[in-house]
């Protein structure tokens, strides 16, 4: 996809995102960043994980509480056919669980959706992407860009490296906005993860054997969940911004 920070500067979000960016999961300020990185560098798995989701939920409260009349909004959610299943499942959470959100809000905009899908059912357009999806790729890419300028900090490379660190998708994106000191200690500080969880997936599969009488460690016996959130990127069940 475009990446809108290639010049090495986030750009200005442009029309209707720029409305639903929640003022703090999104602020340009590389201060508020940190102090959300932090935060997050201490809980399970992947830190972007974390920010990215926050970011969405906030984003869809405030698309449920503020945006539901707004008539762009409306022709995008027509244009992509509603959002897809997931994004589909948090905008019931947020609405089933967050203060401020009735569903009449979805009712208005799930109208639109239904009564143009109802006029091209015959023909129906080739959908456009999940406005939901977008966001999150946006939101993805503001992250990596912030985490990769944040990195050049040996402090904050230390506190990455004394986490959970990050997805190989989120790696792989902050990798591409790093410059060559922080690429290296990325690429080195991955490999001493994926090394050492691939001696803990062999050593399940080995102390698993009936004729292997070694106990599993700890560590060992989560390393497929791991593996699993490491290569996938991580799903969350709940939410995770509260009233
Ligand atoms: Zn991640
Ligand atoms: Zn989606």
């Amino acid at each position: 996809m475009k990446n809108p920070f290639r010049r090495g500067k986030p750009t200005k979000q442009q029309g209707w995102l720029s409305r639903l960016i929640h003022p703090d999961a999104a602020s340009s300020s590389s201060a508020l960043f940190t102090y959300h990185l932090r935060e997050k560098l201490e809980q399970e798995g992947c830190p972007l994980c974390r920010l990215v989701r926050e970011s969405e939920e906030h984003w869809v409260w405030t698309l449920l509480y503020e945006f539901t009349g707004d008539p762009e909004i409306h022709a995008k959610f027509a244009a992509a056919g509603g959002v897809c299943s997931e994004h589909a499942t948090l905008i019931q959470q947020v609405t089933e669980s967050r203060q401020l959100v009735t569903p009449s809000g979805v009712a208005r905009l799930y109208e639109t959706v239904t009564r143009e899908f109802l006029g091209e059912i015959a023909h129906p357009r080739p959908e456009q992407d999940c406005p939901l999806c977008r966001y999150r790729h946006q939101a993805e890419e503001r992250y990596a860009y912030f985490l990769a300028t944040t990195l050049a900090d040996p402090k904050w490379r230390e506190a990455l490296s004394h986490s959970d660190g990050l997805c190989i998708p989120h790696f792989k994106l902050t990798l591409a906005q790093a410059n060559r000191e922080v690429r290296d200690y990325l690429i080195e500080e991955q490999a001493r993860r994926l090394k050492d969880l691939l001696h803990r997936l062999r050593e399940l599969q080995r102390k698993q054997r009936y004729d292997v009488p070694e106990p599993v460690t700890p560590a060992e016996s989560a390393a497929w969940r791991e593996a699993l959130w490491r290569f996938g990127g991580m799903r969350f069940d709940r939410l995770l911004v509260r009233d």
